[in-house]
C-alpha cells in the first residue's frame, strides 16, 4: 500500500467551510473504497455530527490528553471505508490542560504513528485558532488545505497563515506541504467575490485549487441534518463541486508538486 497521506483542513478564521471540506473530502474519497479516518480536532465537534454522530463514548480528548490507545476511540461511520475519531465540547479544555504536558505538540503525532498504516488517507479538520490543538495538526500531517471564503480580509489572514506554516515546516515538520488554497462560499454574481477570487489567483498561482466552492444554501441544509453534502443532495451545485474537487484530487492532482 502506498504510504498513508496525512491532511489537515486549516485556517484560523471560522466559519469559512473547513468542517464542511473535511466532512466531504473524507466522504468521497471513502465512497470510492479509499480507507479514510476523518479526525475531529475542533472542540465543536461539527465534523463529528457532520458525519450524523453523537454521543461518542470516548473523544479525540483521551487520546491527546490520557494516552488512551487511539484505536479504541475511533468510531464506524455510515460509510464502511470511513472510520472517525469524533470531539465534543470536552477537548475545549485540552489547549489548556496540554500546555504542562511533556512533547505537548507531538501527541497528535505520536497517536497516530502505529495507526496509519490502516488507512490511505487521514483528514484532520482544525478549531478556527493557532493554538496547541492546530499545532499537533500540524505536525502530524503532511498536507495542509486551506479553506478560503473571497472577502475582503482573506488575504491579510491568509499571509500570516502561509508564513506560519513554514514557521513550523523549518522547527518541526519538514515533510510538512501546501496542498492548496479552496476558494469556497463563492458567488459569482457577486463582484467582490470575483475580485478577491483573482487576487488570490493572481498572486498565489498555482497554490489555488481549480475549482471554487459555490455558496450554496443546500450545503447550510445538510450540516443541519448531520449528512455531508455530496449524501444529502448530491446533484446540487455544491455537491458536484466537492465530487469534482476530490475526484481531482484522486485523479489528476501530483501530490509530489507542491511547495
Ligand atoms: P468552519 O469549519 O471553517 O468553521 P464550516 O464548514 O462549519 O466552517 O461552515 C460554516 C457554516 O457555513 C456552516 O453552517 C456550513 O453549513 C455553512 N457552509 C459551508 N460551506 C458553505 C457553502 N459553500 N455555501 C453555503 N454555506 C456553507
Ligand atoms: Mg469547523
Amino acid at each position: 500500500m502506498k504510504k498513508t497521506k496525512v491532511i489537515c483542513v486549516m485556517n484560523q478564521k471560522g466559519g469559512v467551510g473547513k468542517t464542511t471540506t473535511a466532512v466531504n473530502l473524507a466522504t468521497a474519497f471513502a465512497a470510492v473504497e479509499h480507507k479514510v479516518l476523518l479526525i475531529d480536532l475542533d472542540p465543536q465537534g461539527n465534523a463529528t455530527t457532520g458525519v450524523g454522530k453523537l454521543n461518542l463514548k470516548y473523544t479525540i480528548y483521551e487520546a491527546l490528553l490520557h494516552l488512551k490507545p487511539f484505536e479504541e476511540i475511533i468510531s464506524k461511520t455510515f460509510l464502511p471505508f470511513l472510520d472517525l475519531a469524533g470531539s465534543n465540547n470536552e477537548l475545549a479544555g485540552a489547549e489548556i490542560e496540554l500546555v504542562p504536558v511533556l512533547d505537548r505538540e507531538k501527541h497528535l503525532s505520536i497517536a497516530l504513528k502505529h495507526l496509519k498504516s490502516n488507512y490511505q488517507y487521514i483528514f484532520v479538520d482544525c478549531p478556527p485558532s493557532l493554538g496547541l490543538l492546530t499545532l499537533n495538526a500540524l505536525i502530524a500531517c503532511d498536507f495542509v488545505l486551506i479553506p478560503l471564503q473571497c472577502e475582503f480580509y482573506a488575504l491579510d489572514g491568509l499571509s500570516r497563515l502561509l508564513s506560519n506554516i513554514q514557521t513550523i515546516k523549518k522547527t518541526f515538520n519538514s515533510n510538512l506541504k501546501i496542498l492548496g488554497i479552496l476558494l469556497t462560499m463563492y458567488d459569482k454574481r457577486c463582484l467582490l467575490n470575483q475580485q478577491v477570487a483573482k487576487n488570490v489567483r493572481d498572486y498565489f498561482k498555482n497554490i489555488v485549487l481549480p475549482m471554487e466552492i459555490p455558496r450554496s444554501i443546500k450545503i447550510a441544509e445538510a450540516s443541519s441534518h448531520g449528512k455531508p453534502i455530496i449524501f444529502y443532495d448530491c446533484k446540487s451545485a455544491g455537491a458536484l463541486r466537492y465530487l469534482e474537487l476530490a475526484n481531482y484530487l484522486l485523479t489528476t492532482f501530483n501530490w509530489n508538486s507542491q511547495v
